[in-house]
């Protein structure tokens, strides 16, 4: 066995990091499903943050939605309440496909897409009941909570949805955009002055452009 065997092989099993380019909350919890880029980069590991409750949770603490005593008290109670977690998960994949389809074609309110979202935000914020904290953080810091009253697992896409809403609100749909890397299916808000922006990261889909951009000219001489 040779010795970089080790190394090569905690590379292939360790996660990317996660990645927040989206600059809204709700659109990154849409790109929270990063398959595309994974196989397309040939990484081994999780791309998909929302293939079990533990990555949902991971995904909410990377978020700062969660702190870190909150999250722990979430997978203890998943242990309790297994089929209620992964009802969770379900439900959350789910919300996950309709923001994906308004972030994509939502930009009128008699699209289909703008519809269906408005449905499954009022249908989430109506059902859930509890309290909005602000908390002392470890750190000496301050966080934003939201102690639910009822089933425990149903205040976890609560600021999601609320940031969904306020992109419906604030009249944000018009800057959302995907990027355009056709292999990459994230997406963000365009938050630059010019509202140019065209790619989820410039250190990759941008690069990429640019080198491909720079190849066809070498080609033409
Ligand atoms: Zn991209």
């Amino acid at each position: 066995m040779s010795v970089l065997q080790p190394t090569t092989t905690i590379l292939a099993s360790t996660p990317e990091p996660l990645i927040f380019v989206g600059e809204r909350l709700w659109l990154d919890f849409v790109n929270s499903d990063d398959t595309n880029r994974a196989r397309r980069a040939g990484r081994a590991g999780r791309s998909d943050s929302l293939d079990s409750f533990d990555g949902f949770i991971g995904w909410l603490s990377a978020a700062r939605v969660l702190d870190a005593e909150r999250s722990a008290s979430m997978l203890r109670r998943a242990q309790q309440q297994p089929t209620a977690a992964s009802a969770a998960v379900h439900e959350a994949r789910r919300i996950r496909n309709v923001l994906r389809a308004l972030a994509e074609k939502g930009t009128d309110e008699s699209d289909r897409a703008t519809q269906l979202a408005i449905g499954e935000i009022n249908r989430i914020l109506g059902r859930s009941a509890g309290t909005r904290r602000v908390e002392s953080r470890a750190d000496g810091g301050f966080v934003r909570n939201f102690v639910t009253v009822g089933d425990v697992f149903a205040g976890l896409l609560i600021p999601v949805i609320e940031s969904a809403a306020d992109a419906l609100v604030l009249g944000e749909l018009l800057r959302v955009r995907q990027c355009a890397d056709s292999g990459c299916a994230r997406v963000f808000y365009d938050a630059s002055r010019n509202g140019k922006r065209r790619w989820c990261e410039m250190a990759t889909c941008g690069n990429r452009a640019k080198a491909a951009r720079h190849r066809r000219k070498i080609k033409r001489g």
